[in-house]
């Protein structure tokens, strides 16, 4: 497993600590892609899925910008 790490996500102010890998639609009711991606915590204390390679500037983006079933983020 990774070790926890703050990392700079796009549309998030303040560092979002990863905690965990994961793979979408195994996190309760989520249907999710099963793309894989990792977990991370805002400064707020929310969870939040996040694509598992940053892009060329080292920064990260929410999985659900990206994820083809975005529906399933969004009820
Ligand atoms: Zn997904």
């Amino acid at each position: 497993m990774p070790t926890r790490r703050p990392v700079t996500v796009h549309r998030i102010s303040g560092p979002v600590i990863i905690e965990a890998e994961g793979v979408c639609g195994r996190a309760g009711s989520w249907r999710g892609c099963r793309q894989r991606i990792l977990w991370g915590r805002t400064p707020a204390g929310k969870p939040i899925p996040l694509d598992p390679a940053p892009d060329p500037d080292g920064i990260y983006t929410a999985h659900f910008a990206t994820c083809p079933d975005a529906a399933a983020f969004r009820r």
